[in-house]
């Protein structure tokens, strides 16, 4: 299979903060190695797209939301690695596509919009019955490689266990947002056993990540590994923001040239920060910030708040 040629830099990150706190804080930028199909989403999709080849599959299904970095990375991938792709998205279409569908439109990805009630049946068997697609689609889908909303599954866990190759210093602490949690998964697999994984969740809800990184991890060995989950930085839940938020994200970019986005790295960052305030890292300790990309996603803020 084609490869990419992998550009992702360790960069060091120093202000008064990380001075004051006596912490060695680096961000790890996957954002950098494709503007869409970078951060996770890359190692989510790697070994999924793999065994679509390996069983010849000619198309993908996978789910997202309307701004989702999953499906416009899955666009890419497709036009890439020469996949026919197809997205079924959460709403009913409203008029003129956003950029993140606009986009994955280009890439060649066909889109089905079904309303949310029968979006959440999209794992039950009889998903493509409810969803009142055409004949032609139906048999597409069912020839189709699928895979789940996010890239959350087994395979996407095991590509995200090579995020931390790319870590070329000894570190004790290595974080990363959370979503459906797979990343985490897959960064805590890389661990040795000093080391830490700090994940921060940035959907609202007490432990419900706990389990479900919990659940990931059964099907893997991963005794020893030492990881927690932060859900005090969510702000309100996903894709909220605040201006406590925004002011972090413009100071943060203008002090070190790092662009954030604002439903995932903008949280951890601003965790990050707070937790070193608090004396939460001990000094000397080398701390791993993983960028996991997701910078399309802020065009749709910038229409959002426009209305
Ligand atoms: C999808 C995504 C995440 C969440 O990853 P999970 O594996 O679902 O926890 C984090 N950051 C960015 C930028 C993402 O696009």
């Amino acid at each position: 299979m084609q490869e990419f040629s992998f550009d992702i830099p360790l960069q060091p990150i120093e202000d008064e903060i990380t001075i004051a706190a006596g912490v060695k804080l680096f961000m790890l930028r996957t954002d950098l190695n494709h503007p869409y199909f970078g951060g996770n989403k890359f190692f989510k999709l790697k070994y999924n797209l793999e065994e679509a080849r390996k069983r010849k599959k000619e198309a993908i299904v996978t789910f997202g939301g309307a701004f989702s970095n999953h499906i416009a990375a899955t666009a890419v991938a497709g036009k890439v690695y020469g996949f026919k792709t197809i997205g079924i998205i959460r709403g009913d279409e409203t008029g003129d596509l956003n950029p993140t569908l606009k986009f994955a439109m280009e890439q060649g990805m066909e889109l089905h919009f079904v309303s949310r009630e029968i979006y959440k049946l999209k794992e039950n068997f009889d998903f493509i019955d409810k969803a009142q697609f055409s004949k032609s689609t139906i048999l597409q889908i069912n020839n189709s490689f699928i895979i789940p909303e996010g890239g959350a599954n087994s395979l996407g866990i095991k590509g995200c266990s090579e995020i931390g190759n790319y870590i070329t210093i000894p570190y004790d602490v290595i974080c990363c947002p959370c979503g459906t949690g797979t990343t985490l998964a897959g960064i805590i697999l890389s661990l040795d056993v000093a080391q830490k994984a700090l994940g921060f969740q940035v959907l609202k809800g007490e432990n419900y990540l706990q389990n479900e990184v919990d659940k990931w991890l059964h099907e893997f060995s991963s005794a020893y590994k030492s990881w927690s989950i932060n859900e005090d930085y969510h702000f309100g839940g996903y894709a909220k923001r605040t201006p406590q938020l925004i002011a972090f994200v413009e100071e943060f970019e203008r002090l070190h040239n790092i662009p954030l986005d604002f439903v995932y790295t903008s949280k951890m960052m601003f965790g990050i920060y707070d937790l070193m305030q608090k004396n939460h890292f001990q000094k000397g300790q080398t701390v791993i910030a993983v960028h996991t990309g997701g910078l399309q996603g802020n065009a749709g803020f910038k229409i959002k708040s426009k209305d």
